[in-house]
């Protein structure tokens, strides 16, 4: 909806490890990822920015876009209210209200109403960047010496803060030559591993995992695998297909649907990748995350998939910890260094 507008949709995941401003503004038991947010607004590193809306996946979030406008405030600034519970039958009714809410809200700040042609025009050029990041990803795992877990999320998150057209036209490149090396630089030996948590950070515990021999082959990250796995449909009413993607994504620990249906969804996701292990990435104070971690380790580990919890946070602390432990797990599945 924002490109749509005329605008230019930028995805901020944390950014800041100077978070020394930002602590005075955030109680001590909010997460890194919303600290070093703020904390990048903060000292400047947002400023390029006409506005900001904050979807609601934690009470932090909520309560974000509040602070945020009172200590720098930006021209636009709004909450997307998502639907927590997806499944209840009111929630596609209330989903539509709040994408009209919203849509209503950059028309008036764009001075001009977004015609259904332009939201369909950036659904599909969004769809195809989804389409060719999954054929990535799917690249990755099965020839995990093509390119490195860390590149593969590299380019994930690159999506999430260029032009859609530019990161479309280098993955279209990208794509045709990796396709013509793919049965050279097939690489055996490598451990295939999933991923879990909220959001992926930091990225060095991939080069971790590769050290000792491990690959990703499966995420539920919102900055991995959650962005890409779902398209919009075109041929409904766009807002009624963005309600749709949304109610009908991968399960998140941050969308609530009785009976933790993510339990099932990643230990069904690691049969299918032939996943030999688990690694669930916990954001220290993640509060939705904190709810799902130990009944998703449990169904891993209950359906014969060795698993570790490794706390993780914005601003690169702990570094030295994830590695040992990284290494430690990687040995007891049977890897090693390579
Ligand atoms: S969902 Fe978790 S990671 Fe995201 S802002 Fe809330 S607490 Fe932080």
């Amino acid at each position: 909806m924002l490109h749509a507008a005329g605008f230019f949709p930028y995805g901020i995941v944390g950014g800041s490890t100077n978070l020394e401003e930002a602590n005075a503004h955030l109680q001590a038991w909010a997460c890194s990822h919303s600290r070093s947010s703020l904390a990048r607004a903060l000292e400047g590193g947002l400023d390029f920015l006409d506005g900001l809306i904050i979807p609601h996946t934690c009470d932090t979030m909520r309560m974000l876009l509040d602070l945020w406008a009172q200590i720098h405030p930006l021209p636009y600034m709004e909450n997307f209210r998502l639907p927590r519970q997806v499944n209840r039958s009111s929630a596609r009714r209330y989903l539509l209200g709040e994408l009209t809410r919203i849509k209503e809200g950059l028309e008036e700040y764009r001075g001009a109403p977004i015609k259904n042609e332009e939201l369909i025009r950036s659904i599909e050029l969004y769809n195809q960047n989804r389409k060719m990041l999954r054929k990535l990803n799917n690249l990755h795992s099965r020839y995990p010496g093509l390119f490195s877990s860390r590149q593969l999320y590299t380019v994930i998150n690159a999506s999430m803060i260029m032009p859609r057209e530019e990161v479309n036209r280098l993955l279209q490149v990208s794509l045709e030559q990796l396709e013509e090396k793919e049965n050279k630089e097939a690489k055996n030996g490598h451990m295939p591993l999933l991923m879990s948590g909220t959001l992926l950070e930091p990225f060095e515990v991939l080069d971790y995992i590769e050290e000792f021999g491990g690959t990703v082959v499966a995420d539920d990250f919102q900055n991995g695998y959650r962005y890409i796995e779902a398209d919009v449909s075109t041929a409904e009413d766009p807002l009624e297909a963005l309600a749709e993607r949304q109610l009908n994504r991968i399960p998140s620990a941050a969308f609530d649907v009785e009976y933790n249906p993510r339990r099932h969804f990643l230990t069904g996701m690691a049969k299918e990748k032939k996943a030999t292990g688990a690694i669930l990435l916990h954001l220290t104070f993640c509060e939705p995350e904190n709810f799902d971690g130990y009944d998703n380790l449990k169904a891993m580990q209950a359906e014969g998939f060795p698993a570790i919890r490794i706390e993780s946070q914005f601003g690169g602390t702990g570094l030295g910890q994830a590695r040992t432990r990284i290494h430690a797990f990687m040995e007891m599945i049977g890897g090693g260094s390579r």
